[in-house]
């Protein structure tokens, strides 16, 4: 093992069997939730709005939806979506470019990169203590002042609190010190709220070195519970859309009631 992302930190504090079926055992994913599908057709289309205006260029319309509908079509080719209770694929279609609609109304950054790819030493910010593995992963978007902007597409809104304690943004800040030795300037969190109306939120907040170092204790620790091989299984609403569902042996033997009452009592997940 020589990295970790923010992704896998937060798939590993939520349920350390699930990041074990995922990263250590490899195991197939017979399906995809359609939230998950939905979040990677939504954030490629937006690359590409940000990467069409980095270029000086316009979005047709037309254009922007015929990637929005081939990006679909990548996601069923790839492998099975499996819907919400009463979820249709054309409602998300719409919902998806209503959305897309409602971002291009927005008022308009100059941008630095979208997507941008990036690999940094995870080292403890103020003792120098290095874990001996890289921090990996991609800014969403970075805007011309140096404002990281990570994009989200949720069925609940968010609140300043879950923004102010969001483990991704640390990651993102601490990569952005590392790779352009200085601070960013900003940390933005924009959601997509995914209602029959959608609305866009957009919180911001900041990030101090004593974030930077809970950063790095929390990845320490995630990296010491899987080099120990200690994958704790942890349910909540969450296993409704797990893939290793049909494998988890606190999931698998569960009658479709007894599913929903845990899916109920969930804790928030980070
Ligand atoms: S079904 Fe739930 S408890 Fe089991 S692996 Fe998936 S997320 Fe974890």
């Amino acid at each position: 093992m020589d990295h970790l992302s923010a992704s896998q930190i937060n798939l590993y504090l939520l349920c350390g069997l699930k990041y074990k079926f995922q990263y250590v055992d490899n195991l197939p994913k017979p399906f995809k939730s359609s939230a998950l599908a939905f979040g990677s057709v939504f954030h490629s289309t937006l690359s590409w709005i940000h990467n069409q205006r980095m270029s000086g260029k316009d979005v047709p319309r037309e254009t922007l939806y015929r990637i929005f509908d081939a990006d679909w079509y990548c996601q069923k080719a790839d492998t099975d979506i499996r819907y919400k209770e009463g979820e249709k694929e054309l409602t998300l279609s719409l919902l998806g470019k209503e959305m897309l609609e409602l971002y291009l109304l927005e008022p308009q950054k100059e941008l630095k990169g979208s997507e941008v790819h990036f690999s940094v030493p995870l080292m403890h910010p103020a003792t120098k203590e290095k874990l001996g593995i890289d921090l990996e992963g991609f800014f969403d978007l970075i805007e011309a002042d140096d404002t990281i902007t990570e994009f989200k597409t949720t069925a609940q809104t968010m609140n300043q609190g879950d923004v102010d304690g969001h483990i991704q943004l640390s990651a993102y800040g601490y990569a952005f010190e590392k790779l352009f030795q200085k601070p960013a300037k900003g940390f933005k969190i924009v959601n997509f709220v995914k209602k029959k109306k959608p609305k866009i939120e957009v919180f911001e907040t900041e990030r101090t070195a004593v974030r930077y170092e809970e950063f790095f204790f929390l990845a320490k620790e995630v990296f010491k519970g899987i080099q120990s091989k200690t994958f704790i299984p942890h349910t909540g609403y969450w296993c409704g859309d797990c893939e290793y569902g049909a494998v988890c042996p606190l999931w698998k033997h569960l009658k479709q009631p007894e599913k929903k009452a845990v899916e109920k009592e969930c804790a928030t997940p980070y």
